[in-house]
């Protein structure tokens, strides 16, 4: 193992024309992490992440992953990034299984199909069409795509929206079960950042206003929660 972060971001800028987006924004993240993105709509969450994966290239600052430059590195940052896929909608007709092995397929080293279902309790559901799967169902399928290829990081964005309390606390059983990966969760619920995050960074308005454990974070608002902290 090398020593670098799982995440390194260091005075990370972005703007789209005139609009700055993400401004002098540094935090790194640890391997085995999971690392909170909080903020509201607009907040440069989104944007944030997309620098990380290397979709964006910044305006200013630096982005590496596991030491590499997601812009110059892109194949070896991609081998080492699993995004969760928001557009799900692609997938209608596939089985969970044949979706499972699609997704190997983009990997040289992919995680057997059979450990990929039992992570998300799916193994049940194998050979159902991806739209005959509830709305957790297809939640935690794309964390098992997200998961296909080993990444060293994966990225989930807004993990549980939607979802009822059941789905959501399988789902949370997944991220938990994570051991070695970092986890970039970017999320508006506070309770579940409450329930999976080590460490938050709190965006507001394209910078960081806020980093550290949940705890510190309630305890530096004098709130009993980050829900009445940042609401
Ligand atoms: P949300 O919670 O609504 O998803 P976010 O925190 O993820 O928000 P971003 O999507 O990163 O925020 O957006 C940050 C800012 O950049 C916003 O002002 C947004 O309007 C702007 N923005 C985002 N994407 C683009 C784009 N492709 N072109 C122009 N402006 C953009």
């Amino acid at each position: 193992m090398t020593g670098n972060p799982a995440v390194l971001v260091e005075h990370l800028h972005k703007r789209y024309r005139d609009n700055v987006a993400v401004q002098d924004i540094s935090f790194s993240v640890a391997p085995g992490e999971v690392f909170g993105i909080l903020g509201t709509n607009g907040a440069g969450k989104t944007t944030t992440v997309e620098l990380i994966a290397g979709l964006r290239a910044p305006d200013g600052g630096r982005v590496r992953v596991l030491g590499l430059d997601p812009q110059r590195d892109r194949r070896a940052v991609r081998h080492l990034l699993g995004v969760q896929l928001q557009e799900a909608r692609l997938h209608d007709s596939l089985t969970v299984a044949e979706l499972v092995e699609l997704y190997r397929g983009f990997y040289p080293d992919p995680r057997p199909a059979s450990e990929l279902l039992e992570m998300v309790e799916l193994t049940a559901k194998r050979g159902t069409r991806f739209d005959r799967l509830s709305g957790g169902q297809q939640q935690r399928l794309s964390i098992a795509l997200a998961l296909a290829g080993r990444p060293k990081v994966v990225v989930l964005d807004e993990l549980t929206t939607g979802l009822d309390p059941r789905a959501r606390r399988r789902i949370w059983a997944s991220i938990a079960s994570l051991r070695e990966e970092a986890v970039l969760l970017v999320s508006h619920a506070m309770d579940e950042v409450e329930e999976l995050c080590d460490r938050v960074a709190l965006l507001e308005a394209g910078r960081l206003i806020a980093l550290g454990t949940p705890a510190e974070l309630v305890a530096e608002s004098g709130t009993s929660s980050l829900e009445e902290a940042f609401v």
